[in-house]
Formats: structure tokens, sequence, C-alpha cells
């Protein structure tokens, strides 16, 4: 079939979530004609259309130690002038939290990406691959004008679901194969809650009222450890409480068409069922009102690519550091799975350590000129559920930027870059690769 040309660019992201954003600003930043790719109308993948706290910034424990910074710590100050942000100390689950309106981020992102002289293509969907030697040439993006072709001298698969990789043939492992894939959560936002009526119950008492609530018969509660959080507005909650479970078949995940359509429509169903249940049981919420569901279902996991290095939960929970890292993280392994009341695992880093990123989980094993990054990069299904969270997605995306753009004048070898350049650059502008000792 002979599509029309888009136009031929020197580093292509595919996907604009917490790690394509910040790949297309640093990649145009570092001077190469950049265009970035999403299939929504905005940006920002899960961190606008189903989510609004960044975690990972900080080390959970007592002590909170800041792990990461550079471009994620523009986006929080575009925030921050955007409008209110809300920072939420906590010493247990994935550590300090930064709250803030997703619809501030939508504008936060464009206005990074395009003054960082990026182009963006909105509505577009990546649908096929033109792969020569195990390097990507181009790319086959559906838009409302039909097919189009558009050329690229190196990629980066910032799709989540590791959709170049999987049209390019390039080896990946599905979530649910070896472990279960984790489960979707729909968020949902109320109004009208009363905040101080609220926090006369803490979390265990929440879950405790769940547990009561399900096992009465009266309400149908799949997940009784859901959590609950303020916002920038007052009076306003947002909550990550559902849980849907991968159709009948833990081998599938939302990568899979049908999957992910029952998804979606289980997950406002639960929404719906967990919104009644607050109104009706937990305090402050008596003349609350659900006011918004997540644009779309959040994932977790769908495909993780093969890179140079493939990053394990022994890395993560022996704090392992690397010669070419390129990023830290510090949060816990918080794995979503398994049925009934309970089933998040939590396992903790040493108090106040931090596993590098190498570069290496971001260099596609089976390709020449294509960086992966985001949720699907390198590492096993635990530690992906350690270092998924949006700030380590930052600096993964940070990080593959400028090794793409760098890559460009040696005919997009992403491999050959030194990685001291890289690491050298993102020190400049802010990155922080390794916890000094204090
Ligand atoms: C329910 C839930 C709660 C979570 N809670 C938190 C939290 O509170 N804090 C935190 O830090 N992390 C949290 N996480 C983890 C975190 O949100 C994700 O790991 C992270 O946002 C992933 O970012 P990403 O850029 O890799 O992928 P995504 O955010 O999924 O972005 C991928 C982008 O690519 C686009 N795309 C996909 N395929 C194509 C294609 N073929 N063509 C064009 N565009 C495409 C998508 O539309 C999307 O915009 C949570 C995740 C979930 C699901």
């Amino acid at each position: 079939m002979s599509l029309d040309d888009y136009g031929h660019f020197d580093v292509v992201v595919v996907g604009s979530g917490a790690a394509g954003a910040p790949a297309a600003i640093a990649a145009a930043r570092s001077g190469a004609r950049t265009l970035l790719i999403e299939k929504l109308p905005f940006l920002g993948g899960n961190s606008t259309a189903v989510l609004d706290t960044f975690y990972g910034f900080y080390t959970p424990g007592d002590r909170a130690r800041k792990v990461v910074g550079g471009i994620a710590d523009e986006v929080v100050a575009g925030l921050r002038s955007a409008g209110s942000v809300v920072e939420r100390p906590n010493t247990y689950g994935a550590g300090t939290g930064i709250t803030y309106l997703g619809e501030h981020l939508k504008v936060v992102w464009e206005s990074l990406v395009e003054g960082a002289g990026a182009a963006v293509l909105l509505h577009a969907f990546v649908q096929d691959v033109v792969v020569s030697d195990a390097r990507v040439t181009s790319l086959v993006v559906a838009t409302k004008a039909g097919l189009r072709r558009v050329g690229a001298g190196v990629v980066i698969d910032a799709s989540g679901d590791a959709d170049v990789c999987l049209h390019a043939g390039f080896g990946y492992e599905a979530a649910g194969t070896v472990d279960p894939a984790q489960t979707l959560t729909t968020t949902f936002r109320m109004a009208n809650v009363d905040h101080q009526a609220r926090a006369t119950i803490g979390k265990e008492e929440l879950h405790a009222l769940m547990v009561e609530a399900a096992e009465s018969g009266a309400y149908d509660l799949p997940r009784r450890e859901g959590s609950d959080h303020i916002t920038p507005i007052p009076g306003v909650i947002a909550t990550v409480m559902t849980r849907v479970e991968h159709a009948e078949d833990p081998t599938r995940n939302a990568a899979d068409p049908d999957t992910l359509t029952r998804a979606e429509i289980e997950g406002r169903r639960q929404a719906i069922e967990y919104a009644r249940f607050l109104v009706d049981r937990v305090p402050g919420y008596e003349q609350a009102s659900l006011v918004a569901l997540s644009t779309q279902i959040g994932v977790r996991e769908t495909r993780r690519v093969y890179g140079d290095y493939r990053l394990t939960k022994e890395d993560v929970l022996g704090a392992s550091q690397f010669d070419d890292q390129i990023g830290l993280c510090g949060a816990p392994i918080e794995d979503h799975h398994g049925r009934g009341a309970t089933g998040t695992n939590w396992e903790y880093l040493p108090e106040g350590t931090a596993v590098g990123i190498p570069l290496r989980t971001l260099i596609v094993r089976d390709a020449t000129n294509v960086l992966a990054v985001g949720r699907c990069f390198s590492a096993t299904h635990d530690a992906q559920a350690s270092v998924r969270s949006m700030a380590q997605c930052m600096a993964m995306g940070h990080a593959a930027g400028i090794a793409a753009a760098q890559a460009v004048n040696i005919g997009g070898m992403v491999r050959d870059v030194p990685v001291g350049d890289i690491q050298h650059r993102l020190r400049t502008d802010g990155a922080i690769l390794e916890l000094t000792t204090t």
C-alpha cells in the first residue's frame, strides 16, 4: 500500500505519558528534530488520563530522600505556577506524593514539549512500523486523514505497551505469561466531601468498612484495601479503589483488545458501586457526589521489552548500582494482583536507599535505533512494579531523549552513544544519578 508521507524526523517518540513527554522535551532541547505521537487528544497518558499524584520523587521511610530531578522538577514547577499542588508526606506506601490537577498537567506538558521545539501529533495511533536490518525506518500512523508514514532516525517507544516493539517483531515478555499481570483500576473523584469528618477515620477503619460492606452482600467491592486522598480542590477527593482482573484468563493482559474493552466497562461499573458505598458508609461522604471517572482505565503493565539488561527484583531490593545508571528509584515493589480482599504485595528497599536504572534497560535488545521507556522498559514483573512510578518514568524519558538526540549524528546507533556523555548532560540538567552520602 502506498502511504502519504507525514515527514521525516530525527527522533520520533511514540506515546506522551510520564516517560514519552520528557523524552520529547529532552530530544528537542538537544537539537533533534522531534515528533511526539499520541493517540489521545491530550498529552500525559496515565499522568493526565487516570491519575493525579507523582510518586517516586522521594524514598519512603522516616527520612525521605529526593531521588529524581531534572525535567521532572520542571514539570512540578509548571504545575505549581498553574495552580496549587499538594505535597502529601507519607512514610508508608510509595512515600511522599505530589498531588496535582490533571487538567493543569495537560497544559504543562504541552507548554514544555512545544516550548522545547518538538512537534506534536494528537489523535494519532501508531499501527505498524517498517524494519530494515534491525532498524525501524518508518512508522505507520492512523490519523483522521487516513494512514500516514513517518520517517525516523531514532524511535523512542513510550507507548507503555511496547507497541513499536510489537509491530517490529522485537522481543518482549507479555504480562501474565510468567507472573499474573497487575490488575487494572478505573479511578474516580468525589466532590462535596467533608474533609474533617472523613479525617475522623484512618486507612485501617476505611478498609474494615469495605470488608463489612462487601461481606454484608449489599455491595460488590472486589478490592477491600483501596485508598482515597485529598486533591488541591477543597471538598474533592480522588480514589484508587477499583480492581479489575484480566478476564477469566490470567495469561491475558490489557493489550488484548477484548480484555481491554471488558475492563473499561467493568471498571466504570465498579466505580459507581464504590461511590455508592462511600456515600452510604464512610464519614464525610454523606453529601458527596461522583464527579469524574478516569478518561480510561488505568493499566499497570502489558508488555515489557527485552533490553540489553533486564532489571530484576534482586536488583531493586538490593539497591544495586550500575556504571551506566541514568536515574534512581527508591519506590517499593507495589505489586497489584490476586483476587479477594488483599492482593497488593509491598516489598521495600532498605530505608534511604535507591536502585540505579541502567541505560541498558532502555536500549531495545533486538534493535539498533530504538529505546523503550516507562512501564514497558526492560524489567521483570517485580522490578517493573517498583520502577513504574511516574517520577522514574520521567527520569527514563529524560535520559532516552538525550541518548536519542546524540545517536542521530551516528546513524541512529543508540548503543554507540558514550554513556558518560548522557550522564554528564543529565547532571547538568539537574537529574539525580546517585545518592550522596550524608
Ligand atoms: C491505577 C494506577 C494507579 C497508579 N498510581 C500511581 C501513582 O499514584 N503515582 C505514580 O507515580 N504512579 C502510579 N501508577 C504508575 C504510573 O501511573 C505508570 O506506570 C506511568 O504513568 C506509566 O507511564 P508511561 O509513560 O510509561 O505510560 P502511559 O502513561 O501508559 O503512557 C503511554 C502513552 O502512549 C500512548 N500510546 C499507547 N500506544 C500508542 C500508539 N500505538 N500510538 C500512539 N500513542 C500510543 C497512550 O495513549 C499514552 O498516552 C499507577 C498506575 C495505575 C494504572
